[in-house]
């Protein structure tokens, strides 16, 4: 207690209309209206300071100019060299303090810091708790001081504090009001700094990792092809020579060689497209074409889970100005996909049309279905329904998400309508051959 009011402990942004009103009941009615105003005004720049540096520096000086007194300081907590730091000080003293480090124990900020309540004293000269060094540093001479905690949601991140009184007055209880109510409007400037730091340097770790998992793509990509492209020339060179006696190991063999050299052309078409290694090489194709050596490379597959796989395209080839290996990949991605999450005795179709200058492909089954909450991650890269520990399917997760590559290559579009336990169905849309090319933003594009 001081003069009879209880002095504020909290600097706490919550607390500040409270604060507001103690200042209202120590002082003239004129002084009352004087001080409000100015932290009104110093409220507002909370919004409208160009940067955080000019923000704390109308703090310090309204602090000082509120409390009579010759000059005011923030300093901040710095958790690894566990000290206090100057944040903000008046100018001419700016650069010999910022490097200066203020310890939690010998120091009258380093007190109010760590018992987080605020402190007045009316003569340093009597007081050993006043940190000496930083008079000598500046060369100025400290009389007096208030000092008050600065609080974010409880913790105490620094301190805000006047020196020197004018006239050699003494420091009051209003004055560490005042002080309480502009650490508190200084504690939210701070923590909107502290959470800008903390997305700054989680941007920063997120593009690290970005960068590790692009560069193992890469290698892994790259360094297993070699050996895999030799098993499989291998392989089929020996189910030549072999006869009908190893034919069953051999296709064993080949059959999950293919596989795995599927799983690397993924990894590597997703590893282009991100280096934008990707090229596309145009020419006037068939999408008809294309979609019918699809179903043609799907069609043992699908007979021998007994799943009919359809198709309909009229008769028009439905041309398109497009690289054919990059089309084919990504409706291959779609039908081996809809094969794998339908059950036997389903059906997948796959059908190619036209809607408003666009070719539109689609691949519908009646297979499992995709939960809502999912839909807009299938496309991600190495995103799958299933954990990788519950998984009952196989997959990297990456299908969808280079199918989305290759058709985004072509400046087209790709979307999923899903209902869980009935089916799927994905739909693309591409240009068709000799329409003008499209604005991305427009066109009969969804999801
Ligand atoms: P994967 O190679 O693992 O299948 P994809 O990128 O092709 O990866 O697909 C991502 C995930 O989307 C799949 O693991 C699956 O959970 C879901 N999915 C894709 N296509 C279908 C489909 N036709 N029916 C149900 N789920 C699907």
């Amino acid at each position: 207690m001081l003069g009879g009011r209880i002095l504020p402990a909290f600097t706490d942004f919550d607390a500040l209309p409270w604060m507001c009103g103690c200042i209202i009941q120590g002082m003239t009615t004129n002084e009352r209206i004087d001080h409000l105003e100015r932290l009104l005004e110093v409220v507002r720049g909370l919004t409208t300071a160009p940067d955080i540096e000019a923000f704390l520096q109308t703090i310090i000086a309204e602090a000082s100019e509120m409390t009579d007194s010759e000059l005011a300081s923030i300093l901040e907590y710095d958790p690894e060299a566990k000290e206090l730091r100057f944040l903000s000080t008046i100018w001419f003293d700016r650069d010999v303090l910022r490097p200066m480090g203020v310890p939690l124990e010998g120091s009258v900020a380093g007190e109010v810091f760590r018992k987080s309540h605020p402190l007045i004293i009316q003569d340093t000269k009597a007081d050993q708790r006043h940190f000496k060094v930083v008079d000598r540093v500046t060369k100025h001479e400290t009389h007096s001081l208030a000092a008050v905690p600065i609080i974010v949601r409880g913790d105490t991140i620094g301190v805000l504090e006047a020196l020197n009184k004018r006239d050699d007055a003494h420091y009051t209880e209003d004055d560490l009001t005042i002080l309480a109510t502009l650490g508190a409007i200084a504690a939210q400037a701070m923590r909107n700094v502290h959470l800008e730091r903390k997305v700054t340097a989680a941007r920063v770790q997120l593009a690290e990792l970005e960068r590790l998992k692009t560069d193992f793509i890469a290698i892994t990509s790259h360094e297993l092809r070699t050996p895999l492209g030799l098993i499989l020339g291998h392989a089929t060179f020996l189910k030549e020579l072999a006869g009908q006696e190893y034919e069953s190991q051999l296709d064993t063999i080949i059959k999950n060689a293919t596989r795995l050299k599927d799983i690397v052309e993924n990894l590597s078409d997703v590893d282009n497209v991100q280096t934008g290694a990707a090229r596309v090489r145009s020419h006037k194709v068939s999408m008809v074409k294309i979609a019918e050596d699809v179903v043609l490379t799907f069609q043992d597959e699908a007979k021998s889970k007994n799943i009919t796989l359809g198709s309909d395209w009229g008769n028009s080839p439905h041309f398109i100005e497009a690289d054919g290996v990059k089309i084919n990949i990504a409706l291959s991605n779609l039908v081996k996909n809809a094969l794998q999450f339908t059950e036997p005795g389903g059906t997948v179709h796959i059908s190619v049309g036209e809607d408003s200058g666009y070719v539109k492909v689609s691949v519908s089954d009646n297979g499992i279905g995709i939960p809502p909450r999912d839909l807009p991650k299938v496309f991600d890269r190495f995103f799958q329904v299933e954990t990788h520990l519950t998984r009952k399917y196989g997959g990297m997760g990456l299908g969808l998400a280079v199918a989305k590559s290759m058709i985004e290559l072509h400046g087209g579009r790709i979307w999923v309508e899903s209902e869980e336990g009935k089916g799927s169905t994905f739909t693309f849309l591409l240009p068709v051959e000799g329409a003008a090319k499209p604005v991305r933003s427009t066109g009969p594009f969804v999801g």
